[in-house]
Formats: C-alpha cells, structure tokens, sequence
C-alpha cells in the first residue's frame, strides 16, 4: 500500500443525499441519492447542464441548505445533524463560498469589500489590513484596492470575491459557476488562481462549471444529470 505521497484522505462525504422540492403539485428531485466523497486538497469540477441540480448540490456541500434526506460529513462532522447556530458557525471557518449570491457591495471599495469577511473573526486593524494586502497581491489586485466595485472588470470582481471567500483561510471553497460571465482567457485566469490555491495552501476547491474545458483543469470531474452524479 502506498502511504506516502497522494494519500487521499476524505474530507467530504456524502450518502445518498436527496433534495426534493414539491413545485405545482409535483416532486421534483433536484439532488437525487448522491454518494460522493471529496479528498482533502483536492480540485473537483462539478458539470452538468442547466437545471441538472449542481448549485442545489453544492449548496447541500456547503450547508446553506437542508437535504430532504441523506447526509453531508465534513471533516467527521455531520452538518445535517448541527443546530443552525452551529452550522453557521462551522460553515464560517470551514468554507469560503464564491457564490453569485453574496456579490459585492457597491459603496465600498475593494479593500472593504475584502475585509468584511473578517467580521466574525473580529480581527484587529491592522492584521485585516496586512490580510488584506496579501489576498490582493495572491490574487492580482494590489493597485485596485482603492476602487470600487463598478470600477473594475468581470474578472477582476470574481478575484475579488475569491480573496474574500479565501480572508480566513477556509479549508474548503466553494464556487458557482465563477467564470459564467467571463471569456475564456479570463475563465482560464480564474481556474488557474483556483488551482493555485489548491496546491499551495492544499484547500480543497469545489467548482460548479458548465464549462467541460473548465473542467479538464480540476483533478477530478463530477457529473450531474437529472439532479444524480452519473
Ligand atoms: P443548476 O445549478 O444545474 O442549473 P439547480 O440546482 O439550480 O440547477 O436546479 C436544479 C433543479 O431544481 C431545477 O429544475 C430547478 O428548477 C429546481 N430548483 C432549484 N431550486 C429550487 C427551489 N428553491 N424551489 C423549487 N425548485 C427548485
Ligand atoms: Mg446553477
């Protein structure tokens, strides 16, 4: 058995999870008996087309949403068990979401858009500052953090979202759909800063696409159909 190096070891995992909504009288299974399991470190791409169920399944991930049946296990901990007050709190240091959801906030420059995600830490000043003067050189936007968010390009506001979701070193991150408004050669930049970080810091990055090139750069592609990995 090889130990050494490419040890796999679980960080996600979940079992037959399953989300039905009830629309018009119907059910409608938008996660259908998913049984997956995510390694630390890894670079996953979840695909699959419109309406198949990847935001459903990655926000069932994330624990910004309840299964009807099924669990999701993070680290040991099963998420689907916690109060809401606990899931909250677990999903504030254990995930970095980049969701088109919590965009930015259009009156504040870069550089507070970047450190309200040091709130629920309650950081000093000047260790948000100093975080926030590495995210922005991580990420390419040193000389940007003076402007605001109407200023900047689509590429460049996704590197944004990406510096805040990474503000409190979350082992895990989670991305919908990232490049969906992008071309290819800033789509290509974005994966290429997701990549990085998942090598040099070893978070383990979940990336919804509907992409397939997208996803030729993850370690691993998951495919959804009909809300089931196939
Ligand atoms: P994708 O991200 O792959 O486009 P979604 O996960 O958003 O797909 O949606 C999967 C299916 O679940 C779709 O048929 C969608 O209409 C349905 N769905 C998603 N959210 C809701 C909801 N809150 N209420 C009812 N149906 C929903
Ligand atoms: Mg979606």
């Amino acid at each position: 058995m090889d130990t050494s190096a490419g040890e796999k070891v679980a960080l996600i995992t979940t079992e037959s999870l399953t989300k039905r909504y009830r629309v018009g009288g119907h059910d409608l299974l938008a996660t259908d008996n998913v049984s997956i399991t995510i390694n630390q470190g890894e670079f996953v791409a979840i695909i699959g087309e419109s309406g198949s169920g990847k935001s459903t399944l990655l926000q069932l991930l994330g624990g910004l949403d309840k299964p009807t049946s099924g669990s999701v296990t993070i680290g040991g901990v099963d998420i689907t068990n916690l109060s809401d007050g606990k899931l909250s709190k677990f999903r504030s240091q254990t995930i970095g979401f980049v969701f088109q959801s919590f965009y930015l906030q259009p009156f504040l420059t870069l550089r507070r858009n970047i450190e309200v995600a040091a709130m629920p830490s309650r950081m000093k000043r000047a260790a948000r500052r100093a975080r926030t003067d590495e995210l922005a050189e991580q990420v390419g936007l040193t000389d940007r953090l003076g402007y605001y968010p109407r200023q900047l390009s689509g590429g460049q506001i996704q590197r944004v979202a990406i510096a805040r979701a990474l503000f409190n070193k979350p082992p895990i991150l989670l991305a919908d759909e990232p490049t969906g408004n992008l071309d290819s050669q800033n789509s290509r930049g974005i994966i290429a800063l997701f990549r990085d970080v998942c090598r040099t810091l070893g978070t383990t990055v979940v990336v919804v696409t509907h992409s397939r090139e997208i996803a030729t750069m993850a370690d691993r592609v998951v495919m959804v159909k009909d809300g089931a990995v196939v």
